[in-house]
């Protein structure tokens, strides 16, 4: 007997997505199920672009649907799987009143104990990565005391524009970003009294024309401040990145950060180690400051690790000239920032569905 698509719903039921834990008929992954005798067409809608598991679920597709054709006695002819991806929205409530960027999906803010640890770079890199495997992304620079978004995304001679009282970001390396850089005299101190960073940080997010974004990534002042209070209490955050390097001073100063984020109940989606190690233009590579050590705290604090970049010249170079996409041309590096955002993106997803199929709980004293 031919396969049904009762067959392949079957099928596709004992399939996971290792992430979410659940089938991908649960999930409501499955958008197209097509068979023409036993050629089968199946198109399965991921939950990002930057799925990590893809292979992992083709494979196991591919085993499913095989050994339900043999249950039912004629073998498999073609069997294609096409995969789409559609990121899913995570909380839709701010803490107070409603949701004031309904069209960004994910909102994710990156934090680091300390200035000088690449945090900056990192959320610049997690941004142009995470556009590269096909996502609608924006970067916000939430630095508002030292902003350096415009000399890694190279906004210097791209002017501002505005449309009504909306800022219209700059889009450049497959992104959209906004930073306080370009609104402001560069060689300008700038020096907020904490109701005037929650003005400037809510002025920058709010009125700036995102349109529809899957990720918004904000890159955050460093330390435990004004400007991380007026975000969680804006906006509805997916989670938060915390950067570190290896060193134990910094570690120490990274789990502050994390308690910040946890007693503003903005959930951890992970820990970056940043600066991991060198690699020499030999190729060797030099463990300078203990590499794994922020691995190791993130792992003693119970909060996922994401992964890590080694200290790369290159990198230095392509930040201060401005142009990310470039990391790319180095096999390794891009490599590494691909399997950061990969990471980055499955802990959004698990966030987002986990939100979805948590039931309210009341609690009667
Ligand atoms: P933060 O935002 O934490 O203050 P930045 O992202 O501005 O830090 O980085 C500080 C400096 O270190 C920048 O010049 C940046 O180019 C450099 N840098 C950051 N990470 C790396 C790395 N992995 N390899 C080489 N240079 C790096």
């Amino acid at each position: 007997m031919a396969l049904t698509s009762k067959h392949l719903h079957d099928a596709l039921r004992t399939v996971k997505d290792p992430d979410l834990g659940k089938d991908l008929v649960t999930l409501g992954m499955v958008k197209d199920v097509l068979h023409d005798g036993n050629d089968v067409k199946l198109v399965i809608e991921l939950t990002t672009p930057a799925c990590p598991m893809k292979d992992k679920i083709r494979g196991d597709i591919d085993q499913a649907v095989r050994e339900k054709a043999v249950e039912t006695g004629e073998p498999l002819g073609r069997l294609e799987i096409e995969f789409t991806a559609d990121v899913r929205k995570a909380n839709d409530k701010a803490r107070e009143g409603g949701n004031p960027l309904p069209l960004v999906k994910n909102i994710i803010a990156v934090g680091a104990g300390k200035g000088g640890v690449g945090k900056s770079t990192v959320s610049a890199n997690l941004a142009v990565g995470l556009a590269r495997f096909g996502a609608k992304v924006g970067l916000l620079d939430g630095d508002i005391y030292g902003p350096s978004i415009p000399t890694l995304m190279g906004l210097d001679d791209i002017p501002t524009a505005a449309r009504g009282n909306m800022l219209l970001p700059f889009e450049v390396h497959g992104i959209k970003t906004m930073t306080l850089g370009k609104l402001v005299d560069p060689d300008k101190a700038l020096i907020w009294r904490g109701p005037m960073a929650h003005g400037a940080f809510k002025q920058l997010a709010l009125q700036t024309d995102w349109g529809a974004l899957d990720y918004l990534i904000i890159d955050l002042p460093p330390g435990t401040g004004d400007v991380a209070l007026t975000m969680s209490q804006l906006l509805p955050l997916t989670g938060a990145v915390v950067v570190c390097t290896p060193q134990r001073v910094a570690q120490d100063d990274a789990r502050r950060a994390v308690r910040m984020f946890e007693q503003l109940g903005v959930p951890i989606l992970g820990v970056v180690e940043n600066m991991s190690y060198f690699v020499g233009d030999d190729g060797k590579e030099y463990d300078l400051f203990g590499r794994g050590g922020a691995e190791l705290m993130a792992q003693q604090m119970g909060q996922p690790f994401l992964g890590s970049m080694p200290i790369h010249m290159a990198l230095r170079r392509h930040c201060d000239e401005g142009t990310p996409l470039r990391n790319w041309e180095i096999p390794a590096l891009g490599r590494d920032i691909d399997a950061l955002c990969q990471r980055l993106a499955s802990q959004i997803s698990v966030a987002a569905m986990g939100q979805r199929y948590v039931q309210p709980t009341l609690s009667v004293r």
